[in-house]
């Protein structure tokens, strides 16, 4: 009945950004986040892997047969592995994609999809988070009005990956019914769109290679069209796949800095002895292990009741908790494993802990 065996596919996709993390991403990590920029060759190679046309169906212009979020983990933890901010930016696109494809009209695929599956990098987002201090995805102040047969966009964002670049947002709104309430409603924007104003770059403490900014939304004509379908039930179920790509990433943050600081001890000597000796390290170690299973397990389990069409919001609340706050204890004991060495940018692991901390606050930043 339970079976942790990834199929061939998954496989062959694994080992494929397994050795692009490794060759490709990490080598760039610092670097990307010394200058705030990650190289478009770099991007464009990571486009190249296919991660985002091979969900899209051939009718739409792509070679792929729908999303799995099991397979979305998978390659989520592994490009997280290799850098964070990097990982991001080369899925961010699947928030558009993702979406249309489980709540798009058929017209709306035909005219978003296609251009997903070009030969060059496809920069697109969603606005999910607001600035205030008691946001919910589930109940958004931004607002979407009924304006004759089409709606009317109001409100702010923040925290959008390329928002500098991307060239469609989805955007979570409350849709008002008329008698004072609203539900939640995902609609797509384009950047052209009067009455869109992107913001500066945000200055964050970690993350610092991703481009986020906020945006602003005043009196947003949107074409119906635009809207997404799927009910009540289409924003919970984008939330849920949200956390479980979220907790997947948290994994490979958790996971490297794991690597980096269990590879240290078993080199680093203090008094006649490698640390990795030291019951005090070697305990620490043994923890860290344990929990980046632990993560993974609580993160597979979500996603697997996602890709049986259940309700996971159990399964994906429990999932982001845990990772969030055990990729940040790992990060910092891996920190504490390189002693004074971790706290100086020689060493990633600091970097490490900076983009683990972005886990305990961000809600709906990455699809996979
Ligand atoms: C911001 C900063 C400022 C500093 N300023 C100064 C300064 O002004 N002057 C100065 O002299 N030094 C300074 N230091 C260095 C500091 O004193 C050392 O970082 C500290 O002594 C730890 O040594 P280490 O970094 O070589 O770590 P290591 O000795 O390599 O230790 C690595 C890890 O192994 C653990 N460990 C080591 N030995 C054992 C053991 N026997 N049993 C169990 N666990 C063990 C440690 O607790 C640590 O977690 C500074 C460090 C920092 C981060």
């Amino acid at each position: 009945m339970i079976n942790f065996e990834l199929d061939q596919e998954q496989q062959l996709i694994r080992d494929t950004v397994v050795s692009f993390a490794r060759d490709e991403i990490r080598p760039h990590a610092r670097e990307a986040d010394e200058k705030g920029l990650i190289p478009s060759a770099l991007i464009q190679k990571g486009w190249e892997l296919g991660l985002v046309q091979s969900i899209i169906p051939e009718e739409f212009g792509g070679f792929g047969n729908g999303h799995s979020a099991i397979s979305g983990a998978v390659v989520a933890e592994e490009l997280a592995y290799g850098d964070l901010s990097i990982a991001m930016h080369l899925l961010a696109p699947r928030l558009v994609t993702v979406p249309v494809l489980e709540f798009g009209s058929d017209a709306l695929k035909r005219s978003v999809l296609p251009r997903f599956c070009g030969d060059r990098f496809e920069p697109a987002s969603a606005a999910v988070m607001e600035p205030r201090m008691d946001f919910d995805a589930l109940t958004p102040t931004t607002s979407l009005k009924r304006d004759g047969d089409d709606y009317t966009l109001n409100g702010e964002k923040c925290l959008v990956p390329l928002g500098n670049e991307a060239r469609q947002f989805l955007v979570i709104a409350g849709l008002s019914n008329g008698t004072g309430a609203s539900h939640p409603q995902a609609v797509l924007i384009d950047r052209e769109t009067p009455g869109l104003t992107i913001g500066d770059r945000e200055r964050n403490m970690g993350l610092k290679a991703l481009a986020t900014t906020r945006l602003v939304f005043d009196g947003c004509k949107v074409p119906r069209e635009q809207l997404l379908g799927g009910g009540d039930g289409a924003i919970a179920r984008l939330a849920n796949l949200w956390r479980v790509a979220q907790s997947a990433m948290a994994v490979g943050v958790a996971r490297a800095a794991f690597d980096y600081a269990r590879d240290y001890a078993k080199d680093r000597r203090a008094f006649g002895q490698v640390i990795a000796q030291k019951q005090a390290i070697a305990f620490m170690l043994a923890d860290m292990a344990m929990e980046v299973d632990a993560m993974r397990l609580l993160t597979w389990e979500a996603a697997w009741k996602l890709d049986r069409n259940e309700d996971a919001t159990r399964e994906a609340h429990l999932a982001k908790r845990y990772a969030a706050e055990m990729a940040l204890k790992i990060t910092d004991n891996a920190l504490q494993v390189l002693g004074g060495h971790g706290y100086i940018r020689d060493h990633l692991v600091e970097l490490f802990l900076r983009n683990a901390r972005s886990f305990a606050m961000l809600e709906g930043f990455a699809i996979a």
